[in-house]
């Protein structure tokens, strides 16, 4: 006999623990499923030097937030391991530590749900699985030369791990610029492989670019406002990195620190890295729309006057790069003893049976609910908004999601009841 609950919510990160807040908040019966500890992507799927981007005002999840006394810092991963799990703790999540889904499929009124601590049925489903599961690395990996390592983010903890020599690091958002820095200082010459990326300054004006972008009300566009859904979920994370300084890191940075910048890693043949020849057209590109974006929050300022800061704009530079980059690079030479895949992540839904992803493995829904009943998934880039894969992003979609799912339980009208006493 299979154990039975209202609600499985998958995953005890940030997305699943809020989820769990509002199913408390509205009577609903569930167990979050995780298969390690709370957090525990931050846990073990991080390196070491991680800090998040986002300022530390920014980590608020509903019923909670950061009241420490640093607004303006960015936190560790373990002063994000303990946010996340302070939360858990606060909201008295009904969490299954060490309970890894295997396997979740449809039955007659719900779901089938298989774990390795044996099964559960419900009658719905929410997927807060992460969205960063598994890394992408392009196929050109299985042509490189056996002597040369191979890294993701994921196995990536520190520069020791890698060995001594150069290290081409293949992608230059977040991750990419970030590993550039820390490899490049650990005596690595560093060869970073540009393609598209986004460049933002950390502050503008005195302030946090996250201010601006919250400010200005960016990260609450909605996904049924952009003209591309499918390019806006696809954008590359900003090339951002959050320390004490709160200094800028961008490709001027990194090449005035030595780094050597080539354009997107195009193909790997005989040993031979092929690099495109628009490295000038993409940072140009870059540029554009930094300064697109910038201007965008002077027109705000103009128009809110009594909220805009008084600090002047900062004057910043174009994104100098080489007028020959180079096109290619032998990777038999020896000069690259290492290649670190910073080209992004992707979730991990092998063990979902049930029909929901389309061609290219990624799972159909609208805003968060997925094309079939009572299945619902939170955490994914632009899932409701710009800001949903962030940990502020996710109070707006499981209000939204969790009312959603009521509904589906036939219990909407008390749902309504209690937000009306709340
Ligand atoms: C390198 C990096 C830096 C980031 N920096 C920031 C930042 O600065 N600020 C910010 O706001 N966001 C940041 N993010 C984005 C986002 O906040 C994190 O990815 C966050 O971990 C997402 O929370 P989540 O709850 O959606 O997913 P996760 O934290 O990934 O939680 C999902 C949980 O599901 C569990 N799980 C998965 N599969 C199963 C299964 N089959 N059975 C049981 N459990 C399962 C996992 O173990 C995990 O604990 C960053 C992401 C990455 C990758």
């Amino acid at each position: 006999m299979s154990e039975r609950t209202s609600v499985v919510v998958v995953g005890a990160g940030q997305a699943g623990l809020a989820m769990s807040f509002c199913l408390s908040e509205l009577g609903i019966d569930h167990v979050v499923l995780e298969r390690g500890e709370v957090a525990n992507s931050w846990r073990t799927e991080r390196w070491d030097s991680l800090r998040l981007l986002t300022p530390n005002w920014q980590s608020r999840l509903p019923g909670h937030r950061y009241r420490g006394p640093d607004p303006d810092g960015f936190m560790s991963m373990a002063e994000v391991v303990d946010f996340v799990s302070t939360y858990a703790e606060l909201v008295r999540a009904p969490v299954r530590t060490h309970c890894k889904v295997t396997r979740i499929g449809p039955t007659d009124d719900g779901y089938h749900v298989a774990t390795e601590n044996g099964d559960l049925r419900c009658k719905s489903v929410v997927l807060a699985s992460g969205a960063n599961n598994l890394p992408v690395v392009p196929a050109v990996r299985e042509a490189l030369p056996s002597d040369v390592a191979s890294f993701t983010p994921m196995d990536y903890r520190r520069p020791g791990d890698l060995p001594e020599g150069g290290v081409l690091v293949v992608g230059a958002s977040a991750t990419g610029v970030q590993l550039a820095q820390e490899i490049h200082a650990s005596g690595r010459p560093v060869t970073l492989a540009v393609g598209e990326h986004v460049r933002l300054p950390r502050r503008y004006r005195g302030l946090d670019v996250q201010w601006w972008m919250d400010s200005t009300g960016i990260l609450d566009e909605s996904y049924t406002e952009v003209d591309d859904l499918v390019r806006a979920r696809g954008v590359p994370s900003p090339q951002l990195v959050g320390t004490p300084e709160r200094s800028t890191l961008d490709l001027n940075t990194l090449t005035d620190g030595g780094v050597e910048l080539v354009g997107r890693l195009a193909a790997i043949r005989d040993g031979y890295a092929q690099f495109s020849g628009s490295l000038k057209n993409v940072v140009a590109l870059a540029d554009l729309k930094m300064a697109r974006l910038l201007d965008r929050f002077e027109d705000w300022a103009g128009e809110t006057e009594a909220d805009a800061p008084s600090d002047p704009p900062e004057p910043w530079d174009p994104t100098r790069v080489s007028a020959s980059p180079r096109l290619g690079l032998d990777l038999r030479s020896g000069e690259i003893r290492s290649v670190v895949w910073a080209t992004g992540f992707k979730p991990d839904y092998s063990w979902l049976d049930v029909p929901v992803l389309d061609r290219k493995g990624k799972l159909r829904h609208d805003g968060g609910v997925v094309a079939a009943p009572g299945l619902y998934a939170l955490g994914l880039t632009f899932l409701r908004k710009r800001k949903s894969s962030f940990i502020h992003g996710v109070e707006d979609d499981v209000r939204f999601l969790s009312a959603h799912l009521a509904a589906h339980l036939g219990i909407a009208g008390r749902a309504q009841a209690l937000a009306a006493t709340a």
